[in-house]
This record gives C-alpha cells, sequence and structure tokens, in this order.
C-alpha cells in the first residue's frame, strides 16, 4: 500500500473509532463493545523522521531518525503504533519490516490478551524491541479505542500528576545556532543537556547566559573517568541540575556505583537498561531508570517497570527517542506515574503527522478526551 493510501485508510479507521469514544453511553458500551468479532489486521510502512536540529551525541551526530508506522485495525478501528529506531538501538527499517512482516497477529481473536500477544512476539524473534513497541502501542490505541477510555484512566492515574518534561539541547559549535536552540527552551521549566563530547561546561555557561532554568544532564556514557564525573557531578549540583542520566559507559557498573556513593546528584540509568528485568540489575549502581517505549518493547512492559522501580525505591524517568506524537502521547499515558519526563521527541521533529500530547506551562498534558494513546492523525 502506498503513503496516501495508507493515510487515508488510517484515517478512514480514525473516523469510525473517535464516533462510539464520544457517543458510547456506559450502559450501552458492555454490550456493543466487549465481543469483537473480526479479524485483527496489521499493516505498517516506513516513515523517515527529519530532525529540526542536528543531534550531537557524545559518539555520532544525525539529522533523520529512521521509523516505521503501524497500523491495527478490528471491525473498523485502528489503533495506531510506531517504531523509532536510533541508530544505537541497532533496529532499522529492513529489520522492523521483517520483524512486522512475520508477525502473525490475526492468530488472536481476543485483542485483549495483551500477556499472551507479548509472549508470542517474544517468542517469534528476541530483540527487535522497536518493532514490538510499534505493536504494542498500536494494540494499546485500538484496546482504548474499544474500552472508549484513555489509558491513563485505564491505568487508574491521574492526569494532573503528570510531571514537566524536559527540552533537549546539545552543543553547537556555531553560537548562533546554539543561541537559537536556547531561546526555543524559553516555555520549558527543566531543560535537559545533552553531554559528554568535550564541551559540556560550556553548554550550561551558554545557557546561563540566558536562563536560569532547571537542567538535567544526559552525559549518554560520554564520561569514562570516574574521577572527572565526580568533579562534573560536583559542579552541576551547583547549577540547578535535577540528575545526571547515563553518566559513565553502561559497562562500567562498579565505577558507576561508586560514583552513586558521592555523587550529590541522583543518577539515573539509560543506556544501561532495556526491559523489565534489567531494572533490578540498574538497583546496584544507579538510583533511577529512565524507561522508553522503543526499549521497553511498549506500554505493557513499560507499566511493569514503572512499578518495579518504584517497588524498589528508585526514581523513574519516562523518556522517548525522536518520534511523532504517536509513540510520545502513548509514553505521556504512563506519565503521572514518573517523577521526571523528557518528552519532546515530537517537538524535535519537522515532519509530525498526530496530534496528542501538548506541553502547556513546560508540562505535560495528556488529551484527556481520546481513547486509546490519545492520538489523531494529522495528514488525512
Ligand atoms: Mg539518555
Amino acid at each position: 500500500m502506498n503513503r496516501r493510501n495508507f493515510l487515508k485508510t488510517s484515517a478512514l479507521g480514525l473516523a469510525f473509532a473517535a464516533a462510539p469514544a464520544v457517543s458510547l453511553s456506559a450502559a450501552d458500551a458492555p454490550t456493543r463493545r466487549t465481543a469483537p468479532s473480526g479479524r485483527l489486521n496489521l499493516t505498517f510502512e516506513p516513515y523517515e523522521l527529519k530532525l529540526r536540529h542536528a543531534f550531537n551525541l557524545a559518539k555520532y551526530q544525525r539529522t533523520t531518525t529512521p521509523g516505521v508506522q503501524v497500523r491495527l485495525e478490528l471491525d473498523g478501528i485502528v489503533g495506531y503504533g510506531e517504531a523509532s529506531m536510533p541508530q544505537y538501538l541497532g533496529e532499522s527499517v529492513d529489520s522492523v519490516s521483517n520483524f512486522l512482516s512475520q508477525v502473525d497477529i490475526a492468530q488472536f481473536k481476543d485483542p485483549f490478551r495483551v500477556e499472551e500477544i507479548h509472549d508470542y512476539l517474544d517468542n517469534l524473534m528476541p530483540n527487535n524491541r522497536a518493532a514490538k513497541a510499534s505493536v504494542d502501542i498500536a494494540l494499546h490505541d485500538l484496546l482504548g479505542k474499544i474500552m472508549g477510555q484513555p489509558w491513563y484512566k485505564i491505568w487508574g492515574l491521574s492526569p494532573e500528576k503528570a510531571p514537566n518534561t524536559s527540552y533537549t539541547i546539545s552543543y553547537n559549535a556555531d553560537p548562533k545556532e546554539m543561541e537559537t536552540e536556547i531561546a526555543e527552551t524559553a516555555p520549558f521549566k527543566v531543560v535537559k543537556v545533552k553531554m559528554g563530547l568535550g564541551h559540556d561546561k560550556e553548554i550550561v555557561e551558554a545557557l546561563r547566559r540566558q536562563s536560569d532554568v532547571a537542567i538535567c544532564v544526559d552525559a549518554n556514557q560520554g564520561w569514562s573517568d570516574k574521577a572527572e564525573a565526580l568533579e562534573m557531578c560536583e559542579w552541576l549540583a551547583g547549577q540547578n541540575c535535577l540528575f545526571v542520566e547515563q553518566p559513565m559507559p553502561k559497562e562500567m557498573i562498579d565505577e558507576t556505583a561508586w560514583l552513586r556513593e558521592r555523587s550529590p546528584l541522583p543518577l539515573i540509568a539509560d543506556e544501561f537498561l532495556q526491559r523489565l528485568p534489567d531494572v533490578v540489575r540498574a538497583a546496584q549502581a544507579y538510583d533511577g531508570i529512565n524507561i522508553k517505549l522503543m526499549k521497553s518493547t511498549g506500554l505493557h512492559e513499560a507499566h511493569k517497570m514503572a512499578v518495579l522501580a518504584r517497588a524498589l525505591g528508585m526514581k523513574v524517568m519516562l523518556g522517548c527517542m525522536t518520534e511523532t506524537s504517536c509513540a510520545v502521547t502513548a509514553a505521556a499515558q504512563l506519565s503521572p506515574m514518573v517523577d521526571w519526563a523528557d518528552l519532546d521527541g515530537n517537538l524535535l521533529i519537522a515532519n509530525d503527522i498526530f496530534d496528542g500530547i501538548k506541553i502547556v506551562d513546560g508540562k505535560v498534558t495528556i488529551p484527556e478526551d481520546r481513547p486509546g494513546i490519545g492520538v489523531t492523525l494529522l495528514d488525512a
């Protein structure tokens, strides 16, 4: 199916999906919606995300992110999902397409058997976390639409407890560009600063010339000397910094534990951890975890990770990749459970095709009146 038809069909599905959500009364909901008789149909197509600014990370630079858009349809109701594949995750359009083309979702007669569907996806092939996330997000969107409720409600969460989100800046050698990036942080209460490229203090100093906003720091494994990492943590503690994400290479567990003993700022694991079992390992060296749907295989396991981290007394952060509002809004449904959110992925791209999460006064704002993951398709 070409892109135009893909979106057109998607939009049609949405029209079907949106109508019951607003008109369905509590009384008639169970009789009309709980016995789906049709067949689950999964379709997908590549969609390249174009970044508004080149992303300068500790290990490389990029201007686009490959993605795959997914739709899961049942009885005219469409759930949207998405895979986003930044280079370091090791997935690609080819690997995601290959995985999705092998998924036989139609074998599941009851889409509410989420646990079974996840077991099936995990047994189909190892890894492929973003590919699995794309199915999971579309499935959650579909289920929420069938139930006529957004996921924050299904999980029993209070949307007003959603945290502020940070907005990300990275070092730019061109001072004018750097200034422009910093100016764009004005609506946000927290700015995430990407470090580990050898210009760490320069970025903060450039920001401080324009703003005293709270910051959090993501070193992206860029500090490999523990004494220097400690010195940076101590310096950052005097810069209105909330926490430091992935200060050292993920393999340096002992050094990170050493740093945690001494750092005045909490250390958050990102690259170190992917899925649920990693949360327990992370507790040995980190104060908190950064959950991302593209690592966790989607919402189902992300929710479990947040619950487990809380039970272990850890801080929880919710992040994203560069993604459209589809995956970012899906993640936002979980945001009332977390301490910090870094849900700016949709704001960093120039070609979003969904409307969803809004940032109001720096705070994550979940669309309250939309079932499922809370998005509508823009480009239809
Ligand atoms: Mg990170």
